[in-house]
């Protein structure tokens, strides 16, 4: 599927496919939930398929259409961050290791199935550890004729130089916020402006996120806005405890920021809380600037210690209180 705010890329890439100037190797890169997966995969159906569309997108109905859909298409590897074999963490760290890349690598030069292109598609590539990278880098090189590796990250800077250099780099801004809204609209999204605004402008995120965490939000909205409203914030903390930890914090760190934004500038400032301006200007007014970083680094300190049995109804009692006391 292509998104409408992925027409140019897409129109870039077919027009190189028709002169069969395709590159071996792309690098998709962007922000985080502006659908350069979906990208990757439409990009491989586009190159596998034995009828594509005008426009260049697969056919959804041919032989290998129907394997990619059933995820069978010998011809097509999807490669992503998996968690280290035997692993008795419950939040384990997901790393692309050395043995995935020797199988792809594999693969990629034996003869296609379909006497066609062959595509590997790395998702996570940042997560490629460095000993896969290096495994990875004559294939990425001399992949050998008719195959395509798309490589796809929202952290570029993190991948190897080695592996940079040699992909041809395809850049996924997050789309304006027009687009997006019309976009969120059409896939039925209730409140497209605040979900939006939640997911920092990423479409794919605030769709995902949107039912899912609305009401969570809220609930977090209750509690940093229940000292104005004469209420006690602290009753807050047990069901802020509740939620998922790590999103909660990022989603207190955005109240923060929109904060520091409203001190540093002075004419109109977009903030991700939109709705709640009101009670942002009015924390603002009376918030003290130095504690507010005091206060940004104490979440940070909290969103580090994850992986520490922090018990978190303090943890919330704790950052209510220093909320309050801005
Ligand atoms: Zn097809």
């Amino acid at each position: 599927m292509i998104y409408s705010w992925q027409h140019e890329q897409w129109a870039n890439l077919m027009q190189m496919k028709q002169a069969q100037r395709l590159p071996h190797a792309l690098l998709l890169y962007g922000e985080e939930g502006s659908g350069k997966s979906e990208f990757a995969r439409s990009l491989a159906a586009s190159l596998l398929c034995r009828q594509p569309a005008d426009n260049g997108e697969a056919c959804g109905q041919c032989d290998p259409c129907r394997l990619i859909a059933a995820q069978t298409h010998p011809d097509l590897s999807i490669l992503k961050p998996v968690p280290p074999e035997k692993t008795k963490s419950t939040r384990p760290v997901l790393n692309i290791r050395i043995g995935l890349i020797r199988q792809l690598t594999t693969k990629l030069t034996s003869t296609s199935q379909f006497e066609g292109y062959r595509v590997a598609i790395i998702e996570g590539a940042d997560r490629l550890l460095l000993q896969a990278a290096n495994a990875m880098l004559k294939t990425l090189e001399e992949p050998g004729s008719q195959t395509l590796i798309i490589l796809v990250t929202s952290r570029p800077y993190r991948l190897p130089i080695t592996v940079r250099s040699r992909c041809q780099g395809l850049r996924f801004p997050q789309p304006g916020e027009a687009v997006a809204l019309a976009w969120l609209q059409s896939q039925g999204a209730k409140t497209p402006e605040i979900a939006l605004k939640y997911a920092h402008g990423a479409p794919l995120v605030a769709l995902k996120q949107q039912d899912e965490t609305l009401e969570q939000r809220q609930l977090l909205t209750r509690a940093l806005t229940a000292a104005q409203n004469g209420e006690s914030s602290l009753s807050y903390a047990a069901k802020l405890a509740s939620l998922p930890r790590h999103l909660s914090l990022s989603w207190l760190l955005d109240w923060v920021s929109d904060l520091v934004r409203l001190k540093n500038t002075a004419g109109t400032v977009s903030l991700i809380n939109e709705k709640d301006r009101n009670y942002l200007q009015k924390i603002a007014h009376k918030a003290d600037l130095k504690k507010i970083f005091v206060f940004h680094d104490l979440i940070i300190d909290y969103i580090r210690e994850e992986s520490i049995a922090l018990n978190p109804q303090l943890t919330w009692e704790n950052l209510l209180i220093s909320w309050d006391s801005l």
